[in-house]
């Protein structure tokens, strides 16, 4: 994993590239090499004029500890170690007697960042790709391997505490702005420059830029400390509704730690990673995490996709283009309305401009990507295409009569993939003279944002075209769950029990605002009255709609969506909807709605009955859902519920869910609500018959 050389110079250069693997990942093993290696450096007989610690990968510096090796801690006292550990390693850096020089080009996060802050100066590259970060939080954890200690007196406290308590990177230029990289840098000069800095550093001169900061920063830093750390944790409660308890960690020991000498400052963060170490919501954000990053084997060579084509320049098309553009594709757009292609250039545009602004990209470089995309009003472009994702209106026949004008004008080995909501994707195929070719690519939206893609083969699709789907959708940056055809696939199946509980349980007297309190409360980032507000009554009942003749019976289905459609209630969009909308801002509920019920009478329902329903009914539909061999594993089922629609992270998804309260509590849980509320609750046979087996799901 890591090689030593001294150049003619003697200058020592540390390179770090992780055989085999194309990213390098810290593992408690290559940490001890590190140990060792560091201790020889000090010896008076080896020492260089100094070091430069570089990566021999071209485009990641160090991705972060490998999270394999947290597995193994039982208590917190094992996680408090292993962080003085780590801790100590790297502090052998800060104490080597000569300057060292952390080199960065691309990624650079967890404890690839905690190395380079020992570091006495980082360099960053304007590649791409360079992006530095502590996402330890997203984990359930805090920066241990003195990140959380360092950091905040490198940058300050603001910046620190941005970075820290999202996660979220920062790029060279914003990296530079902070004092955390002293200088921005071509990628292939890094180690000549590198190697400069060394010298310059050991002849003593003072080439780390020390800025002044700025009066704000400097008051934000001094005495208006804890204003900050008030607003940061007002913040951080609203965000999260105090389900998550690592960014209250960080922000204690920040505050206990801060101004503080060194091995005091060191031992309260270890104390507060051992901590964060022993929770359940760790336990379940590391198995969310190995869930969404399984690498399934591809099932057949793929085809190598650059052209996609892309028809419909709805919501949609105008999604996917922008992504597939992000990536680096080229992009041929139809649509028959050329004010529909008109407005997704406009979206594309003002996406890119951001990316401009953010200075994620150059000027130049966002100029080169839009030079990749061109829209058009007929196929022509389209016999070059590798790949076609339609997004046109959800309409069968259509869709249809697509695939036949396409399969006229694409290679016969073009991938062709449909983007619907609902359809099944035999339906959709038939007819069509390649239907191997043809599979569905469920984008959710907004696809910029939303990290999942349903994938769905007809007993038709082949192989080759499964993966290529899988590879386009992996270079999409999607987190892809393979599904089968069914009607509402697997995050619409599981979610209409959900929704439909829903108007049970106002049909039962809970009011509207309390319902939604309830589901955030449980940690939903929205409740499922405004949910409906948000999907679209009309849309939502449209995929109810499609459930009908699949589960519609168990369901026990009531008939308010149509009596809510019948009353013109849409939802957002056309401002009448559970909410009353002011300008298109939700207000407070609309209590006309109490009418459309045939119990107009409200009363209040517990937290906890309202849970059991809601939840119970969707845990339910997921046991349901895997009986019948719709996902392909219950980690797919988790991944599918929390990037598809919110499903809490912290719980670890419906199957993890169950497995914590235990299968025969929820047997047990189900078979109550059965006899009070009607058969529809009855537990899946699947989920029944492991209980007995006193089995779990993960
Ligand atoms: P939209 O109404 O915003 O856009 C559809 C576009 O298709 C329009 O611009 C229309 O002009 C174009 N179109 C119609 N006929 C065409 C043709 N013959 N050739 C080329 N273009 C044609 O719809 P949308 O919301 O972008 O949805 C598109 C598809 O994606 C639908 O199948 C929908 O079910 C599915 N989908 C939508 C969402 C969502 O949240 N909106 C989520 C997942 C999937």
């Amino acid at each position: 994993m890591i090689s030593y050389k001294v150049d003619d110079r003697n200058i020592g250069v540390l390179t770090i590239d992780h055989p085999g693997k194309p990213l390098n990942v810290l593992s408690f093993a290559y940490i001890q090499e590190l140990d060792d290696l560091f201790d020889r450096l000090a010896a008076p007989d080896n020492r260089p004029v100094g070091l430069v610690i570089i990566s021999g990968k071209p485009d990641n510096f160090i991705v972060g500890a490998d999270i394999k090796d947290f597995l193994g801690f039982k208590t917190a006292a094992d996680g408090a170690e292993a962080s003085g550990h780590g801790q100590r390693i790297f502090g052998l850096i800060a104490a080597l007697p000569f300057p060292t020089v952390a080199a960065i080009n691309g990624t650079c996060l967890g404890a690839g960042l905690e190395l380079a802050l020992n570091c006495t100066s980082r360099l960053v590259t304007d590649h791409p790709k360079t992006a530095l970060g502590l996402p330890e939080v997203k984990l359930g954890l805090l920066p241990g391997a003195s990140g959380c200690t360092l950091l905040p007196r490198l940058v300050g406290l603001q910046a620190a505490l941005d970075m820290m308590l999202t996660g979220k990177n920062v790029y060279p230029y914003k990296a530079h702005k902070i004092g955390l990289a002293d200088e921005i840098v071509s990628a292939p000069a890094l180690l000549e420059v590198a190697k400069e800095r060394v010298l310059q550093l050991a002849a003593g001169q003072a080439v780390t830029v020390k800025r002044k900061k700025p009066l704000i920063a400097r008051l934000l830093d001094g005495p208006l400390k804890p204003v900050v750390y008030r607003v940061a944790r007002k913040q951080v409660l609203k965000q999260t509704g105090g389900h998550y308890p690592a960014p209250l960690e960080i922000l204690k020991v920040v505050r206990r730690s801060l101004g503080r000498k060194l091995p005091v400052a060191l031992e309260q963060e270890a104390e507060g990673f051992g901590r964060l170490t022993a929770t359940p919501e760790h336990k379940a954000l590391t198995h969310v995490f190995f869930a969404g990053s399984g690498r399934q084997k591809l099932p057949a060579e793929p085809v190598a996709v650059s052209h996609l084509g892309v028809l419909g320049a709805g919501l949609m098309g105008a999604g996917i283009a922008t992504v597939a553009l992000d990536k680096g594709l080229t992009v041929r757009h139809k649509d028959i309305d050329y004010q529909a292609l008109g407005r997704a250039r406009g979206h594309i545009q003002k996406y890119f401009h951001g990316r401009v602004k953010r200075r994620i990209l150059t000027r130049r470089e966002a100029g080169l990507i839009l030079t990749h995309y061109s829209p058009t009003t007929d196929y022509s472009g389209f016999g070059r295409v590798e790949m076609v994702i339609e997004a046109a209106f959800e309409d069968l026949e259509l869709k249809r009569r697509l695939i036949a004008e396409l399969e006229a004008v694409v290679l016969p080995e073009t991938v062709i993939a449909t983007n619907t909501s609902s359809l099944p994707i035999a339906q959709v195929a038939a007819g069509a003279k390649r239907p191997e070719r043809i599979i569905g690519m469920h984008f959710f939206s907004p696809v910029e944002k939303m990290p999942l893609v349903e994938v769905i083969t007809s007993k038709a699709t082949n192989a080759q075209t499964l993966a290529t789907t899988v590879k386009l959708g992996r270079r999409l940056g999607k987190t892809m769950i393979v599904v089968q055809d069914s009607p509402g696939f697997y995050v619409n199946r599981i979610l209409t029990p959900y929704l439909n509980e829903t108007f049970h349980l106002l049909e039962d007297g809970i009011p509207v605002d309390q319902l939604d309190r309830h589901a955030r409360r449980m940690g939903m980032p929205i409740g499922p009255c405004a949910l409906l507000d948000e999907v679209g009554l009309d849309v939502a009942g449209k995929v109810a709609g499609v459930m009908v003749g699949l589960i519609g019976k168990r369901l026990e289905m009531t008939d308010h969506n149509r009596r809510f459609l019948d009353d013109e209630r849409l939802g957002r969009k056309n401002g009448r909807g559970f909410y009353l909308y002011d300008k298109g801002k939700r207000r407070g509920v609309d209590k006309s709605i109490y009418g459309l019920l045939s119990n107009p009478q409200r009363r209040d329902i517990s937290f906890q009955e309202t849970m059991q329903r809601l939840i119970g009914a969707l845990l339910n539909e997921a046991a349901y859902a895997l009986d019948e061999g719709l996902i392909e594993s219950p980690a797919e089922g988790d991944i599918g519920a929390i990037y598809g629609f919110g499903y809490p992270p912290f719980r670890g998804g419906p199957f993890w869910a169950m497995d914590q309260v235990g299968l025969p509590a929820i047997v047990e849980q189900l078979q109550q609500l059965a006899k009070k509320h009607g058969p529809r609750f009855t537990p899946a046979p699947g989920l029944v018959k492991m209980a007995d087996a006193n089995q779990q799901y993960i």
